[in-house]
């Protein structure tokens, strides 16, 4: 087997013009778009897409989720396929480019590899997983958790939309269930390309992320009780004021996260007060705190020392205070091997890159629990997505599919 040669690259403006016909399905109102999953314009993309891969020789397999299977075959017949994908369903007011990139570049790989008349050993499989983005039928990564084993096919199918339609009813509705079971397909390894949706990359002028990890995160919901009282009849010393005591106990959540920097973050994003009117000290206050890191110790650690500060802050002040778990997601670490194969790679190719956690969820997360995975990430614009102004430039595009086409060969073994 030959090691990839530098000067192969993928066709960066066939990538690009391919990007943008999938965005002329399900235009947004703002330049972006909203091609949400199993509507009639996620049934268009998927069947531009199913024709793009056939014209490339590909074969398509369909499983009873919708998940689509693009395979190139491989001289081994025994070989387990490389995969590589991520998904063309978007947000309501979604950009062209989150998840679309992952795909398209994994087709663009295939028609470089068929251009250049290269053979691997191992099969490449390019998949366009259903509903990623979790927008109409709750929970996000929905068909790829169903893949790994993380839900049950039955409950996924009967999720239901703001309209009350099923999940499986809808799938059935624009004709794309296939009949392969969900999950019987086996790894080699799998690549997700992505952007970033962070600003990181793009504020240093990085080309490439090398995601070694995805964050995972704990959700405490806290309740804390004080007494309601008049804000203008109350002596200061005889007050039970919860709100003041969720601000102290704020404090320490902010102190805590810093305190475990630089990966860690922490915030209360949901917050009721009780009874919430402006003559009245607030008597019970229910927030939510959020710790994140990709470390699973160092969120134990955070919860821990959030609950001990927080009981002392409330015991000083006469409050009542509750903890209850609402949440949780385990952090992620990627394969050693695939991780070392994308950071190669961007070296091969001198491309500028750093490692890098992913802050948001993706198909790769979960599939990493059943086969051996790896993300690469590309700047946005203002680390903006989830909008229809999210950006990118054809040349960070490019840099990712080059980098995504040399880990795959790298993995799946050119034939000379
Ligand atoms: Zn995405």
């Amino acid at each position: 087997m030959a090691a990839a040669g530098e000067n192969l690259r993928i066709n960066g403006d066939r990538l690009w013009d391919s990007l943008m016909e999938m965005a002329q399905i399900g235009p947004g109102v703002a330049g972006g778009n909203n091609r949400q999953t199993l509507t009639d314009a996620d049934a268009e993309g998927r069947a531009l897409f199913q024709s793009w891969c056939e014209d490339a020789g590909c074969t398509m397999g369909l499983d009873t989720l919708g998940n689509m299977f693009a395979t190139r075959a491989g001289t081994d017949p025994d070989a387990l396929p490389v995969y590589v994908g991520s998904h063309l369903d978007t947000q309501p007011t979604g950009g062209k480019y989150d998840g679309v990139l992952g795909v398209l570049g994994g087709l663009e790989l295939v028609r470089s590899l068929n251009d250049l008349g290269i053979k691997t050993k191992h099969p490449i499989v390019v998949t366009n997983w259903t509903n990623e983005e979790g927008t109409r039928f709750a929970p996000a990564m929905l068909a790829s958790g169903v893949f790994a084993g993380v839900h049950d096919q039955a409950w996924a199918e009967a999720r239901e939309d703001a309209k009350g339609l099923k999940f499986g009813e809808e799938l059935d509705r624009i004709g794309w269930r296939g009949d392969e079971p969900v999950g019987a397909r086996k790894m080699h390894a799998m690549f997700e390309l992505h952007i970033e949706q962070g600003p990181i990359l793009e504020a240093e002028g990085t080309d490439i992320g090398v995601v070694t990890h995805g964050q995972g995160l704990s959700w405490t919901q806290v309740t804390i009780t004080g007494k309601d009282a008049h804000t203008g009849s109350t002596p200061m010393p005889m007050r039970r004021n919860a709100g003041l005591g969720m601000a102290r106990v704020l404090e320490a959540v902010e102190e805590i996260a810093v305190a475990h920097g630089p990966h860690a973050v922490g915030a209360a994003g949901h917050i009721d007060v009780y009874p919430n009117s402006r003559n009245v000290i607030p008597g019970k206050v229910v927030f939510t705190v959020d710790f994140r890191s990709p470390d699973l110790a160092t969120i134990q650690d955070m919860d821990a020392q959030m609950k001990a500060r927080a009981q002392k802050i409330c015991d000083e002040m006469g409050l009542e205070i509750a903890f209850e778990s609402v949440g949780g997601f385990d952090p992620v670490t990627f394969d050693a091997g695939c991780v070392s194969a994308v950071r190669s790679a961007a070296e091969r190719l001198g491309y500028s890159h750093r490692d890098i956690i992913s802050g948001a969820g993706h198909d790769a997360c979960w599939i990493n629990q059943v086969a051996p995975t790896a993300m690469i990430m590309c700047p946005c614009v203002g680390g903006l997505s989830h909008n229809e102004a999210e950006e990118i430039s054809k040349g960070w595009a490019a840099a990712g599919a080059d980098v995504l086409l040399h880990a795959v060969i790298e993995t799946a073994g050119i034939v000379e």
